[in-house]
């Protein structure tokens, strides 16, 4: 049984090549940080919770997903829709834009899916993660059923974990964003939240900002992430500053925000200190953005985690 469960969608994913040619792959935020943890922590079970299709990228998905050690008792495959897809495209000034067929996606209709079986088997999990992409992904009609699901977890005792991930073009409006954004911040135990997510939808600039409008929320354990700026933590009320060693040669950021939530996440259930975990985190998400792709190159990952030395590395400034 699965210690870690990411709820969201995983797509079909086309980049475009210098040759013009695209090259196939899969990603999704909480399917990344779900790859990253597998990766990082081999003995972490973790599981995905999503749906696919019954078409035959459905099914390569299924069998990437295991070739990542991604569990699959969670993984639904709907009869009559298809797993989404997006196209990447970079520009000469090396400028990348995004342009996704996800509408109507198998995955916007997990939550139909759902038996109570299911939910008393994540009873069973440790931590449950989604963000606000897998909260924007969900129909409208099916949102009662998922915070019905989450309130049940929660009293069960599962840590419940969000990344508020803000996408305006997911949304119908911002009040209803904030609205759902804001049920998952008085829900949830711990927060991983970025500037530029609140920076959109709140106005809020600076980590200071950010960590005072979430004291309106009772979240045991806040990392706030900001790009190449140090990590702020906040646990239970004690603010530590945690150093981020800016890289030059930064390639693509894509996932450096889904790399350090699934690296924290695993070092947290291994029982590493929130510093400790912070301080992986981002150097793995430094590595990460040095190279290109959401996922990045299987091998090259492994040995930055072979060679990784968690106390040399560990750096609080405060
Ligand atoms: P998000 O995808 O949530 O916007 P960020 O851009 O804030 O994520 O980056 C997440 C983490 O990745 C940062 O907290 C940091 O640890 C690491 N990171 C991002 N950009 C850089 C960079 N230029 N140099 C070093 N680390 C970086």
């Amino acid at each position: 049984m699965g210690k870690i469960v990411f709820f969201g969608e995983c797509m079909v994913e086309l980049s475009q090549q210098e040759d013009g040619l695209l090259k196939q792959s899969f990603a999704g935020d909480v399917f990344n940080s779900a790859v990253y943890l597998a990766r990082t922590f081999t003995q972490v079970d973790v599981s995905l919770m999503t749906a696919v299709g019954s078409d035959s990228y459905s099914e390569k998905m299924l069998q990437y997903f295991a070739d990542e050690s991604i569990g699959c008792e969670f993984v639904y495959s709907s009869k009559t829709k298809s797993a989404g897809l997006y196209a990447i495209k970079t520009d000469d000034a090396g400028e990348r834009s995004f342009t996704y067929w996800r509408s109507d996606s198998a995955a916007r209709e997990i939550m139909s899916h759902v038996a109570p079986a299911d939910v008393g088997r994540l009873s069973k999990q440790k931590m449950f993660f989604f963000s606000g992409i897998s909260l924007a992904v969900i129909k409208p009609s099916e949102r009662d059923k998922f915070w019905h699901m989450v309130e049940t977890l929660r009293q069960v005792g599962v840590t419940l974990v969000f990344d508020p991930n803000y996408r305006a073009r997911l949304w119908q409006s911002e009040q209803e964003a904030k609205q759902q954004i804001e049920r998952a911040l008085n829900i949830c135990q711990i927060a991983l939240p970025g500037i530029d997510d609140f920076s959109k939808l709140y106005g809020i600039e600076s980590t200071d900002d950010l960590v005072e409008f979430l004291t309106n929320f009772d979240i045991e354990e806040v990392v706030i992430k900001n790009g190449s700026q140090n990590v702020v933590s906040v646990q239970r009320g004690t603010i530590q500053e945690c150093a981020v060693v800016p890289v030059l040669n930064v390639v693509d950021t894509t996932s450096a925000g889904d790399g350090f939530n699934g690296v924290y996440l695993g070092a947290r259930l291994q029982g590493k200190t929130c510093e400790e975990a912070i301080s992986f985190a981002s150097s793995a998400a430094g590595f990460v953005v040095q190279r290109k792709g959401a996922i990045v190159e299987k091998e090259s990952y492994d040995s930055f985690v072979t060679n990784f030395d968690l106390k040399s590395a560990s750096s609080s400034i405060s």
